[in-house]
């Protein structure tokens, strides 16, 4: 059994939205308008590697509708990165940054690159190059740059510092993710993985469970993952299984976190791997299959298909990542009656301290860890409630009411602006 698809994310980015857009009886016109990415940057450039050769790269950046805001959106670096997933990710965030109602537009920016075989230098070399090359595109005002997978503090740091030296003046707002120390935001590097701790929380309230007597197991045990399997278990649920995309591991009594993150914090590439505690390995795809309460991907899109669907045991599913269900597989789970928490709203806790970060970025004037903290819960619990209700009210799945709901608001947006000229 196997837990790829060889579905173009693109092309499912697109069936999510013809859902919704059926559902709320959108006119041919605005689907048009909404389907299509505004604007699309594919660029090729050198980078000189350690041994002296110069080795050329693809990049991409694609802004997909600005109706609301500056576009705002990642930049991921992957082997497998392609122009319809970076389409894909750039249109899920102009939905995410409408469900939590914040002002941006969507973005996503990727480079085709294997980061774990290269050096610091090379990274740092392929960085600066790449936002060099897009730099037509951003600016603080226009399209704002954050972490997302491969990416990091230390990446957003090379973006800041670039973008600035060719401006000749310290342009913090340019992106978010930033280390602290050159005004990045208090709870910004957590965010995501509490958003997602947040809604779980909330999720299992409506469900009538007890965060007590709940099983969790996280898929992925990157930045989003990794955070949020420590702030569930801060909150008293069992987190059984993690796993990286070196595999995973299993421990039915509750893995001991605070010894796996020591143990990845030093680790080669910060991966499971190697791993000695008190834990049996598991593969990724048995993770998908575990018998436990709440099961987090948290790593790409494509992972709980159709297969993984109709044979997973998990009564909730909370996406950490962007685009991990297909809608062959959300079809199955809705006839199974479990209940997904869609990623536009369960990861929206990274975007909207991005948010935070780049106000506190143009004020010049810093909150502390616990206001942002109580603001990003107000926002995700808001945004949460907005969405189960429309979900209850219009009898769809919790995706399709998030939809619905950023979809209306992007439409309004376009329509009050009106079509130019
Ligand atoms: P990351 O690079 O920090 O971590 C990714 C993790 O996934 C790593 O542990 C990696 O080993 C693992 N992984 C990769 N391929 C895998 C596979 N085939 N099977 C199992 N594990 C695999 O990235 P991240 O920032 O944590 O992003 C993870 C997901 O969350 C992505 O879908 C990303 O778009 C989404 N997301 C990230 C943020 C953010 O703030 N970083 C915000 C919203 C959504």
């Amino acid at each position: 059994m196997s837990n790829k698809t060889t579905r173009n994310p693109w092309e499912i980015a697109l069936e999510q939205f013809d859902i919704a857009a059926n559902k709320l009886g959108l006119e041919g016109d605005m689907c048009e308008i909404l389907r299509k990415p505004k604007r699309q940057l594919i660029v090729s450039f050198p980078v000189k590697m350690d041994d002296g050769t110069y080795k050329v790269f693809e990049g991409y950046r694609v802004q997909h509708n600005l109706a609301r805001g500056p576009a705002k959106g990642g930049i991921r670096y992957h082997p497998d990165v392609t122009l319809d997933e970076v389409k894909a990710l750039a249109m899920w965030m102009t939905w995410k940054c409408a469900v939590v109602n914040i002002p941006y537009g969507g973005a996503k920016g990727g480079v085709v690159c294997n980061p774990m075989e290269m050096s610091q230098k090379e990274i740092e070399g392929m960085t600066r190059r790449y936002i060099t090359e897009i730099a037509i595109l951003v600016g603080p005002e226009r399209d704002i740059l954050a972490p997302d997978v491969n990416t990091n503090p230390q990446t957003m740091a090379w973006i800041m510092d670039t973008y600035s030296m060719h401006r000749g003046y310290s342009v913090p707002g340019v992106v978010t993710g930033k280390p602290l120390c050159i005004g990045g935001s208090e709870g910004r590097n957590k965010a995501t993985g509490r958003g997602v701790m947040i809604v779980t929380l909330n999720i299992l309230e409506k469900l009538h469970m007890d965060p007590e007597d709940t099983t969790v197991a996280v898929q992925g045990y990157g930045n989003v993952g990794s955070a949020a399997a420590s702030f569930l278990a801060e909150e008293g649920c069992k987190v059984i299984a993690v796993s990286d995309v070196s595999g995973g591991f299993y421990n039915p009594k509750g893995l001991d976190l605070k010894g796996i993150n020591a143990y990845v914090s030093t680790s080669k590439n910060h991966l499971l791997e190697g791993y000695k505690g008190d834990a049996d390995p598991i593969s990724n795809e048995e993770l998908l299959l575990l018998d436990v309460d709440v099961l987090i991907p948290a790593a790409l899109e494509n992972q709980i298909t159709d297969e993984i669907a109709r044979n997973l045991k998990a009564k909730v599913i909370v996406e950490g990542a962007n685009g991990p269900t297909t809608p062959e597989a959300d079809r199955i789970l809705e006839d199974r009656r479990i209940t997904v928490v869609p990623d536009i709203v369960a990861n929206a806790g990274g975007v909207t301290v991005s948010y935070f970060e780049w106000v506190q970025s143009i004020m010049e004037f810093f909150w502390s860890e616990k206001e942002i903290n109580e603001k990003l819960e107000q926002i995700m619990v808001r945004s949460f409630n907005d969405v189960l209700r429309t979900s209850e009210k219009e009898k769809v799945n919790m995706r399709t009411a998030a939809y619905m709901l950023a979809i209306s608001r992007i439409a309004e947006a376009t329509s009050i602006r009106g079509i130019y000229p």
